[in-house]
């Protein structure tokens, strides 16, 4: 006889991959993963939503409890799947959301293989070849964005705000050594862009620099930091004695692709330190998750153009390698894979061009007595996390083998080409205007109007003039309705989904100014695509005339 509790374990048994090879066993779970993707596979339309839009009910989500019995494992992957039903196909043509990519299938699978074998990158007695992935693929980024592969490292962590809370953390350290121990702080500040991404925000609040303690130095038209600016705000904090935890560069701001000026920032910081004569180098981590990729083009010979891109392309290519080029000249970067490295969430890479500085934020032994005993690979002396997954670096290493430099360049000058395109249409529609025009990425910001106004002039009056406020407010509710027209004809299918944000900059008299948002960024957009777009802009115009 056996005991119930045995026969449930028993059962369950069959729904853990077997630890000795058993080929039919396999079958099952390779057949089960297959009949989830089958079905996932049957809602795909031509929308760029899985199996249509659908309601979302958090009431029903907040009766559910867990049941008595065990469920079947093909109820459980059904139930799954459902789950899927609603979402946006990132890799659709008819979708240019945002700044998500669609994974490519090495990369999915770099991220499987460790789901089923679960190594922990806390150190290399759990992790053994996925840290020595951690290794590999930070050594190939490292050279890549223009560190010295033998003296940079780097490690895999949540996002990229992960990776500017160890940035500003390591500066943190430098200002004001000690402080990590005895946990007393001098008044210390974070300076960015006013374009930079809210995590400054966050990661100044939770690393107790104090959210009121971020300095935003005001952005040029083209979205990037006004270096004249930081030195002003710089010098100011230093004479009345306060300490800079870290300098952030943003190279490729969220919203516009805007990059600050690198170069410029290094220099100053170097000359602020000989003038003030600091017993500390203020920090420069480059917020580089979004522009990092660009660095394939740092060794492209843009004249010779071998991949045959079009002179436009080549023109924006240029334009985003004049600051790309320069982020070896910073202290430590972040890399999003999964973002315009086309892996799955979560593959997020945190460089320190010197690994020295590692030390800073590294624990004692004795505060660690149950790990790090073998070897000599122990990242979890200095990563925030303990247990970490192996996904993120196996994902990046699918990609950075599967594309090579060539194939990256390739992607996203397609990506830029098919974004330049729709610059271009816009560019000569007499109703619409395109906002970053000195940004060269895959994503354009542009408003459109109604019939009367000028667009010639329109952009400046509405930027600069607060007699232009009424206007202002009035286009900005216009350009939300054209948004929700737009929107409901792409959910059907026919037109294109694009974004919208609320503010991707204030006025200068400090109204929010809305845009319309295009982020190009699957492999399968085509011009006929950027044609829709336009489509589909005229025609929700036509019926707000009426
Ligand atoms: C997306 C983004 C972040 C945050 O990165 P996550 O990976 O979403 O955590 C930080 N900075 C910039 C510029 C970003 O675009």
């Amino acid at each position: 006889m056996t005991a119930p509790y045995e026969q449930l374990v028993h059962q369950l048994r069959q729904a853990f991959p077997q630890p000795v090879s058993d080929r039919l066993h396999d079958a099952y779970f390779v057949f089960s993963f297959m009949r989830a993707l089958d079905q996932v596979d049957a809602m795909k339309s031509v929308s760029p939503v899985l199996g249509g839009p659908v309601t979302l009910d958090y009431e029903a989500a907040r009766q559910s409890r867990m049941a008595e019995s065990p469920s079947q494992l093909e109820q459980v992957t059904e139930e799954l799947v459902q789950h899927l039903a609603g979402m946006f196909i990132w890799g659709h043509p008819r979708a240019q959301i945002n700044v998500v990519p669609c994974p490519s299938i090495p990369s999915v699978i770099g991220g499987l293989l460790p789901s089923i074998y679960n190594p922990n990158l806390v150190s290399e007695e759990s992790s053994r070849q996925i840290a020595v992935a951690e290794v590999e693929t930070s050594a190939m980024t490292a050279a890549l964005v223009g560190y010295d592969p033998e003296l940079a490292a780097g490690l895999y962590t949540f996002g990229g705000t992960g990776t500017l809370l160890y940035g500003v953390k390591l500066g943190l350290e430098k200002a004001c050594p000690g402080y990590a121990r005895t946990g007393r702080n001098e008044p210390a500040y974070l300076l960015c862009s006013e374009r930079s991404h809210y995590a400054c925000l966050s990661v100044a609040n939770w690393l107790g620099i104090g959210q009121d303690n971020v300095v935003q130095i005001p952005c040029d038209d083209d979205n990037g930091m006004r270096t004249c600016l930081l030195e002003s705000q710089a010098r100011e904090i230093l004479k009345k004695g306060g300490r800079i935890a870290a300098i952030v560069a943003t190279m490729g701001t969220t919203d516009h692709f805007g990059l600050d000026d690198l170069h410029a920032i290094v220099e100053l910081r170097d000359k602020l330190v000989d003038e003030f004569r600091l017993d500390y180098r203020p920090h420069v981590h480059a917020d580089a998750v979004i522009g990092w990729a660009w660095a394939v083009f740092n060794d492209y010979d843009l004249a010779a153009n071998p991949l045959e891109f079009r002179p436009r392309t080549v023109r924006a290519l240029a334009g985003a390698r004049r600051r790309i080029e320069h982020l070896g000249l910073s202290d430590s970067l972040g890399v999003d894979f999964h973002k315009t490295g086309f892996t799955p969430y979560v593959s997020t890479l945190f460089l320190v061009r010197d690994r020295r500085d590692l030390e800073l934020i590294s624990r004692k032994p004795e505060e660690t007595p149950y790990l790090f005993h073998d070897g000599h690979y122990h990242p979890g002396r200095y990563t925030l996390e303990t247990t970490r997954s192996g996904a993120g670096p196996m994902a990046a290493l699918a990609n950075l083998r599967l594309f090579g430099k060539q194939g990256l360049r390739a992607l996203l000058g397609h990506l830029v080409t098919m974004s330049e395109t729709l610059r271009e249409r816009l560019e000569g529609c007499p109703w619409a205007t395109v906002v970053n025009r000195g940004n060269f990425g895959p994503v354009t910001l542009f408003r459109v109007y109604p019939d009367s106004v000028d667009t010639f002039t329109i952009r400046q009056h509405e930027e600069k003039h607060a007699e232009a406020r009424e206007q202002l407010r009035k286009h900005n509710e216009y350009n939300r309705q054209v948004f929700q027209l737009v929107q409901q004809e792409a959910l059907q299918g026919r037109g294109v989904v694009i974004s919208l944000t609320d503010c991707y900059r204030e006025s200068d008299y400090g109204e929010p100014m809305v845009a319309l948002k295009s982020y190009i960024l699957s492999p399968f957009s085509e011009e006929q695509y950027v044609e829709t777009v336009l489509e589909s802009l005229a025609k929700a115009r036509e019926q707000l005339k009426s």
